[in-house]
């Protein structure tokens, strides 16, 4: 059908441009000289308008409408979905409104890191209310007179809403809520990590431990950033990791994460290369990729056991007594302000409460200058604790500055997701905990590259779980899992 060979044609040459974009983006966070950032984005600005004209393309219109897709296979069904899905949404948004939402949002960001810096959310508020008013209409005009919000989550995670979200989420919240109450009672303490770690041997073990999880490092780096990320797709994909001389887990657990986040790219069925199918389906089903092999796998007691061994031989005696011990300091619940330093029981209620202030402020129900106390009454009610300051409250997240409402969710869907993973995982791995005791992560990562990884696109987001689970997704496997783990941990 030369109609549809000629789409494709045109879309594998969008996504090789599109992966080169991706690689401007890994170049600026890692080995830029500093004295390019300006000729930079303007370079990226260049590649961005190319992507755009040619996902507007109308010769994409044309293409869909002379093929037949009745006669296509799965896999070009698959493609015909997510392209003209794509060519929709590109075309709903006015060029004049893509392009200020552009510019604005890459003067915002610089204004929060300004503002969170002098502690002053005042300073940030306009910015943050034009922001908010140029989402506000991106999603109408993507709504077609559906929810706004639904229409922003649509972006990150397609077809979930946020209605069905916010059922998900108050299932969590009060079990979430009892169970940190339970483990900050407890009589049992683990105790913190303590002293120093030097810099190369945190790298050096990092590296190990990216190959242990199966990290192809022929189609892949690591290099430093200030934020750990990975990036691209099918033959080259980079991730990057930090070191804090302290705290030698913020390495270690950032490297397992974004190795997730790789695997998944390393994962995909070649076949799906510089195609639609070739990435990851939803932010939610990747996070479910990084969040497994960072919780389920690598802070459960067995691996937790193999790291204690392989610490002890990068950083010699570091204070903790044994591998029990050590499994209580990685799984330690504290808690605090910032949502990036949050333990396993204590993340998705960061996370919930950002939802539930973002589905407010798209909805207009929440207005920007009240957001402050919005967000430090909810933290009080949930954490216990009053927030001392903006930095440590509403003003530590860049997303919202950059315009990213609707992507806060999927990190507790991937949380969700990882659940019910791991469910099916352990019922088709009886042997897991005795491979991972030893350092074997080998069949854990072939089951997920099996049942999930190599299918990329190919499903929705939602069908994707469901097919590599044999059950439908619910909260309910990652609320056993927590509570069964942390009322063990602690002695409840
Ligand atoms: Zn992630």
């Amino acid at each position: 059908m030369p109609a549809f060979d000629d789409l494709i044609a045109f879309q594998r040459e969008t996504e090789a441009l599109a992966q080169i974009a991706g690689r401007l983006g890994w170049d600026q966070e890692t080995v830029m000289p500093r004295g390019a950032a300006s000729q930079r984005s303007e370079e990226m600005a260049a590649i961005e308008s190319v992507l755009h004209a040619r996902r507007v393309d109308p010769r994409i219109g044309e293409w869909l409408a002379a093929i037949d897709g009745d006669s296509l296979d799965a896999v070009g069904q698959a493609h015909l979905r997510l392209i003209s899905r794509s060519h929709r949404r590109a075309s709903k948004v006015p060029a004049r409104l893509a392009a200020e939402l552009a510019r604005t949002t890459s003067m915002a960001q610089g204004s929060w890191a300004a503002a969170r810096a002098a502690d002053d959310f005042a300073d940030f508020a306009p910015t943050l209310g034009t922001v908010l008013t140029l989402k506000r209409e991106e999603a109408a005009a993507l709504a077609d007179g559906g929810d706004l919000y639904d229409a922003l989550l649509d972006d990150y995670e397609p077809g979930a809403t946020g209605a069905e979200l916010a059922a998900m989420f108050a299932a969590l919240r009060p079990r979430l809520v009892a169970l940190r109450e339970r483990v900050l009672g407890a009589d049992y303490k683990p105790a913190p990590l303590q002293g120093g770690y030097g810099e190369a041997e945190q790298m050096a073990l990092s590296a190990e431990l990216a190959g242990t999880f199966g990290y192809d490092f022929s189609r892949g780096r690591i290099d430093k950033a200030v934020h750990p990320f990975s990036s691209g797709s099918g033959a080259d994909v980079r991730i990057t990791t930090r070191t804090n001389p302290q705290d030698p887990f913020n390495c270690l657990y950032s490297t397992i994460h974004e190795v997730g986040h790789a695997a998944y790219e390393q994962g995909i069925d070649p076949a799906y290369g510089l195609t639609p199918l070739g990435q990851g389906v939803s932010m939610g089903v990747h996070e479910s990729q990084s969040r497994i092999y960072e919780n389920q796998l690598a802070r459960s007691r067995a691996f937790t056991g193999y790291l204690f061994q392989r610490m002890t031989a990068h950083f010699g005696d570091f204070g903790i007594a044994d591998g029990e011990a050590f499994f209580g300091t990685v799984n330690r619940v504290a808690p605090g302000h910032i949502r990036t330093e949050a333990d396993e029981v204590h993340y998705n209620l960061h996370i919930l409460l950002r939802f539930d202030l973002e589905r407010g402020l798209i909805a207009g129900d929440l207005q920007v200058p009240d957001l402050p106390g919005a967000w430090n009454d909810r933290f009080l009610a949930d954490f216990g604790v009053a927030v001392d300051r903006p930095s440590h409250g509403c003003l530590q997240d860049v997303h919202w500055s950059v315009g990213l409402f609707g992507y806060f969710p999927t990190y507790t869907l991937g949380n969700v997701y990882a659940g019910c993973l791991n469910q099916a995982l352990r019922a088709a791995v009886p042997d897991l905990d005795s491979d991972l005791s030893r350092g074997d992560t080998g069949a854990a990562t072939a089951w997920l590259r099996d049942n999930l990884q190599r299918h990329g696109g190919l499903r929705s987001p939602r069908d994707t779980i469901r097919t590599a689970c044999g059950f439908a997704p619910t909260e309910a496997p990652l609320l056993e899992y927590l509570e069964a783990k942390f009322s063990d941990l602690y002695r409840l």
